[in-house]
């Protein structure tokens, strides 16, 4: 078993797969579209200051109200793709929420041609493989959902590859969106849902057994349910996994150590690791790394078995993920080289 140090875990090749990108903005960045739009925000350095779920919710709110223009969505999908690069990430697919800035007027082509210039631009500048999800605002119920997957469904499949589902999830009907989650199916887009963050199993069970999911965000109380479990095992149907989100904004742990993630992983699940909030928690996909090999004294092979794990479960076309799985085995020696550790 090697032990890896923390620098050689934040240079590790990685996918991320959970990260909304309005969660992810600099609160430097929010705080300069927020004075143009004129309104009034506190200092940068205390504008992401939350402790419970609530502040989090509020601050969520200043920061969608920031978001106006097209130029606002492609600055905050640039700068959050150069972050991701900073920490590693090669590959990523990022959610992005229209619902909440529809509420206050913004269209959703605005928000979609400023993603979709940012995103292009990431590629060409960083180097970095990306693509968007948008994930409907649960509690703006299904007409809203079915919107969302209208839309998405009509743009470039190579930039907009899937629609997911976030907000809250208790108190909500989540086989009202099967109508949506068909209509977004016959565009062929790829279908993922937030489920089991603090709402129970069973929501993890509509997901994949009624709405046709792919992929589960989140996926915390998928083992209160063992037949299910081995139903995800078999499918080999992946877990996005936020373990300090679910510390910090969830509040359903108290720690990283107490995350089902490695428990997850023995069980034989496809789990991947996530910063979910990035910026909102001023806690990278880096730190998340270095914090889960810490929490639960994983080698360096499972980290970079972690890091691969991330490509099995992407969207990505299948040409594009064995590329990525050689460039990142050939990363890995060369850290390992680096670092003057054993090769694999
Ligand atoms: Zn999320």
């Amino acid at each position: 078993m090697t032990v890896a140090t923390e620098e050689h875990l934040r240079r590790l090749p990685k996918v991320e797969l959970h990260v909304h990108v309005e969660g992810a903005s600099r609160a430097t960045t929010i705080k300069d579209l927020a004075q143009r739009h004129g309104l009034r925000v506190g200092d940068p350095a205390d504008l992401y200051e939350f402790t419970d779920l609530n502040q989090f919710l509020s601050i969520y709110d200043v920061i969608c109200a920031s978001l106006r223009t097209a130029d606002d969505f492609r600055r905050i999908t640039y700068e959050a793709l150069e972050d991701a690069a900073a920490c590693g990430v090669r590959y990523s697919e990022m959610f992005f929420s229209p619902g909440f800035v529809i509420r206050l007027g913004v269209p959703v082509q605005t928000v979609w041609d400023g993603v979709r210039a940012g995103l292009l631009d990431a590629r060409a500048d960083l180097g970095i493989g990306a693509r968007m999800i948008l994930d409907f605002d649960k509690p703006s119920g299904p007409a809203h959902a079915m919107e969302m997957a209208a839309f998405a469904g009509a743009q470039d499949r190579d930039l907009l590859v899937g629609m997911g589902a976030d907000s809250v999830e208790r108190g909500i009907d989540h086989r009202a969106f099967a109508a949506a989650y068909v209509e977004a199916a016959r565009h062929g887009l790829r279908r993922t849902c937030h489920a089991g963050e603090d709402g129970p199993a069973e929501h993890i069970a509509i997901a994949v057994r009624e709405l046709g999911c792919e992929r589960i965000d989140h996926g915390f109380r998928l083992l209160d349910d063992p037949e299910l479990t081995a139903e995800l095992v078999d499918r080999q149907i992946p877990l996005t996994a936020c373990p300090t989100s679910n510390v910090m904004i969830a509040n359903v742990i108290p720690t990283v150590a107490a995350h089902p993630f490695a428990q997850q992983r023995r069980a034989g699940l496809l789990v991947t690791l996530n910063s979910d909030d990035p910026g909102m928690m001023r806690f990278s996909i880096a730190d998340e790394y270095v914090a889960v090999a810490d929490a639960f004294a994983y080698s360096l092979e499972e980290m970079e078995a972690l890091s691969l794990a991330g490509i099995d479960a992407a969207f990505a076309p299948d040409h594009e993920k064995a590329a990525l799985r050689a460039s990142f085995r050939t990363e890995f020696d060369e850290l390992r080289r680096e670092f003057g550790l054993p090769s694999r």
